[in-house]
């Protein structure tokens, strides 16, 4: 239950937006709740209408890696608004922060900065369509890339949560070119390549699967995907919107040592602030207008203030942070596995790095089809103990928890004591 606070706003919130919300899983229908509306966050905390404090593991679904309202950051932001909001025309500023990621994500040879991840994918779709002149893209079932039309099909989390694997208003064109395979299958991609590899434009997928919850890639499957998209003619394309800066400073392309020919980034790499990027290799980038005939724009790509944020970020994501976040994590991660042992409930601890979810299920997940057999409503039953107690966890069983630079040893035992208790319910 939420608050009466949070009820009440609720209900006019729901007079003027559909839902309620400005983005379905927000609405809190997975869990069978209602949503908490939030004041404020600092730090690992998030306030609710009624002034409730909890320890926030949805850190606004990823970016607030450094914990929340980091002050440094908010100051940058601050005096970079005292010079302007938006002039839509080159600025310093854009260039250092290209540079700054550039030395993170050295395969970004050319960048672009666009407003949401959507837009990141949905170029760098059109890019290596252009690039090759090939139609097909392929996808992964329970990757997200964002709700470009091409790319709404079988899309993992929020859509996986309303159990729609389609959306209406898609029409039949605009996914016929999108080929669906299941994830962590490298025979599966390679007989789609026997079969219409001439036709394949890019293969996307995310390099660790956060949208069907945290499920990692099998040693050998991102180096099989990269060399068979290579073998082909094909564009590789890693959307690295969640794991970017998260999963290691260069993100998942860093951590398992594979580089692929297009990235996009997200989340993170904004600070808080509406900005991703997609780019790669300076061939297949050089394709996009004004160099050449691809066209991509945008009033507010590279806003002054979302580059002034994400640079402010990226310069404090130093190695001891990610130290600081491997440990935490793994801490949390363990208490977990361990209370699931100690109250014998059926789960399953998936992690890599500060990404991590508690699958209710006996076996390993490794693809859509396993994520689909966890029971969703021991889910939701955890999930609503979890609030109940002041911790604030994703409001699905397939959304990924991030832990941030700012959790410290009392958020952890405050989060392990209400999932002691939340785990019987
Ligand atoms: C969140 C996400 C997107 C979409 O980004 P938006 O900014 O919400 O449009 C795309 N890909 C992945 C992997 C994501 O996690």
């Amino acid at each position: 239950m939420s608050d009466p606070v949070s009820q009440e706003l609720f209900a006019r919130a729901q007079r003027v937006l559909p839902g309620g919300v400005n983005s379905p899983v927000r609405a809190f229908r997975a869990v069978g709740g209602e949503p908490v509306f939030i004041t404020r966050a600092r730090g690992s905390r998030i306030y609710g209408a009624d002034g409730a404090e909890y320890v926030d593991y949805v850190g606004s679904w990823g970016p607030a890696i450094l914990g929340h309202a980091e002050p440094e950051v908010v100051e940058v932001v601050r005096r970079t608004a005292l010079d302007g909001l938006s002039f839509g025309a080159p600025t310093e500023l854009e260039v250092r922060f290209a540079e700054a990621v550039r030395e993170r994500v050295p395969s970004l040879e050319l960048q672009r900065c666009t407003s949401s991840g959507t837009e990141a994918t949905m170029s760098a779709l059109r890019v290596a369509r252009g690039a090759t002149g090939r139609d097909l893209v392929v996808k992964m079932e329970g990757c997200y890339h964002g709700h470009a039309d091409a790319l709404l099909v079988k899309a993992g989390s929020g859509l996986a949560t309303f159990g729609t694997p389609d959306s209406a208003g898609v029409p039949p064109g605009a996914a016929e070119s999108t080929l669906v395979l299941p994830y962590n299958d490298l025979a599966a991609l390679e007989a789609a390549f026997d079969r219409v590899g001439e036709r394949i434009a890019a293969v996307i997928l995310e390099p660790v699967a956060g949208n069907m919850g945290c499920v990692p890639p099998e040693p050998g499957y991102l180096p099989g995907v990269v060399e068979l998209c290579a073998r082909h003619g094909a564009i590789s394309i890693f959307d690295e919107v969640m794991t970017g800066l998260r999963v290691a400073p260069g993100g998942a392309q860093e951590r398992y040592g594979v580089t692929p020919r297009l990235t996009c980034l997200g989340k993170i790499v904004g600070g808080g602030m509406p900005l991703a990027i997609y780019g790669g290799a300076s061939e297949v980038m050089r394709h996009i207008s004004p160099l050449g005939r691809v066209y991509q724009a945008g009033t507010l790509s590279g806003n002054p203030l979302a580059v002034a944020a994400g640079l402010a970020t990226l310069e404090r994501l130093v190695p001891a942070v990610y130290e600081r976040l491997e440990a935490t994590s793994a801490a949390l991660g363990d208490g977990l596995a361990s209370l699931l042992r100690e109250r014998g409930v059926a789960g399953v601890v998936q992690r890599v790095g500060s990404m991590l979810t508690l699958f209710f299920t006996e076996r390993p997940v490794r693809s859509w089809s396993d994520a689909a057999g966890c029971d969703t409503e021991r889910f939701a039953r955890f999930h609503r103990g979890l609030l109940a107690r002041g911790v604030y966890w994703p409001p699905s069983q397939f959304e990924a928890a991030f832990v941030s630079a700012a959790h410290e040893p009392a958020d952890l035992d405050r989060t392990l004591s209400a999932a002691r208790d939340a785990l019987v319910s």
